[in-house]
């Protein structure tokens, strides 16, 4: 079997298409231009590769971009005292805070310092507190795992009552797609570094969602035929045939898995680019919801 290719370029390019249509429209309804503002502490080279990549996003939807930085030095009260102003402040109906924060920055106490309504990365612990609750749900959901599941709904998978092996619990990536497909009515194992006998456990999936940051980990032996596999990995490896001397790649050996999967995801071209669109989304949403807009 070779396995279905999921282009993630192109899902993402449709939600980026529908959230500049929403943009357009709110305009033409003479409503303000939402707003997303990005704070970046610190000089983390991949942070601001990260900010710059999601400031171009929101100039080509139709979103202002409000970009705040701060030095790596920089206290918990300045760093709390920006997202209170960024709270205040009518323009923006987004707050992404970039992670990670320098190390003596408290990360949980200024995710919680961002008002729920402005909390488009979905890692406000209220946020996150509804997703893991039964009836209740999140005003966001964090980009990442959001794109995961879109992914796997736009290509017709019914996750209702399927076998879902997440590998990894993190909070940004594992935990939450994990209690997304718990929402979805998949039966869910979670998986990370003290698992035993992993290979035996992934190759209980239906679906497989592969967030552990270890490249190419997942073998095509370990994966069920006919699973479908997203892989949500971005590891850089050595490549002397590569004119950079490097490439990227998931945590899953693609070559291999793709002849037992019935459908994958390719890295790059597959979650990464679905994480900004989910970002533009979830700001237009935040824009909506501030204009009291249905959405
Ligand atoms: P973390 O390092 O925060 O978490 C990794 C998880 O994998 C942990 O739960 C860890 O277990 C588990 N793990 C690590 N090694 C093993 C192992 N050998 N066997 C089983 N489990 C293991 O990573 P993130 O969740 O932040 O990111 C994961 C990957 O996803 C990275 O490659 C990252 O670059 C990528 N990523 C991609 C994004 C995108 O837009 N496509 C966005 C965010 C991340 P334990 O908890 O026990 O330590």
């Amino acid at each position: 079997m070779t396995a279905q290719i999921i282009d993630g370029k192109v899902l993402a390019q449709q939600v980026r298409e529908k959230v500049a249509a929403d943009v357009a429209q709110m305009v033409a309804d003479g409503l303000p231009k939402p707003g997303l503002a990005t704070v970046l502490v610190g000089e983390n080279p991949a942070s601001k590769v990260y900010v710059s990549s999601k400031q171009k996003a929101c100039g080509e939807a139709g979103i202002e971009s409000f970009g705040h930085y701060l030095p790596a030095d920089a206290s918990q009260e300045e760093v709390e005292g920006l997202v209170r102003d960024l709270n205040a402040d009518p323009r923006v109906n987004g707050i992404l805070v970039q992670l990670p924060l320098p190390g003596h920055l408290d990360e949980e106490a200024v995710l919680r310092s961002i008002s729920i309504e402005k909390d488009v990365d979905g890692f406000h612990p209220i946020n996150i507190g509804r997703l893991a609750q039964k009836g209740r749900d999140p005003l966001f959901v964090p980009c990442t795992p959001y794109g995961c599941i879109y992914m796997l709904e736009k290509i017709g998978v019914k996750l209702d009552g399927t076998n879902a092996v997440v590998l990894g619990r993190s909070n940004i990536v594992g935990m939450p797609v994990a209690l997304l497909l718990v929402r979805a009515n998949a039966t869910v194992t979670i998986c990370h570094s003290r698992t035993r006998n992993l290979p035996d456990v992934v190759r209980s999936a239906d679906v497989l969602i592969a967030a552990v940051g270890r490249a190419q980990m997942v073998r095509g032996d370990w994966v069920k035929p006919g699973a479908v596999v997203i892989d949500v990995g971005i590891n850089r490896i050595d490549d002397p045939t590569h004119p950079k001397g490097s490439r990227l790649v998931g945590d899953v050996m693609f070559d291999e898995v793709k002849e037992v999967a019935s459908a994958i995801t390719p890295v790059p071209g597959g979650v990464g680019p679905m994480t900004i669109a989910m970002l533009l989304n979830n700001t237009v949403r935040a824009a909506k919801h501030a204009q009291q807009v249905p959405v």
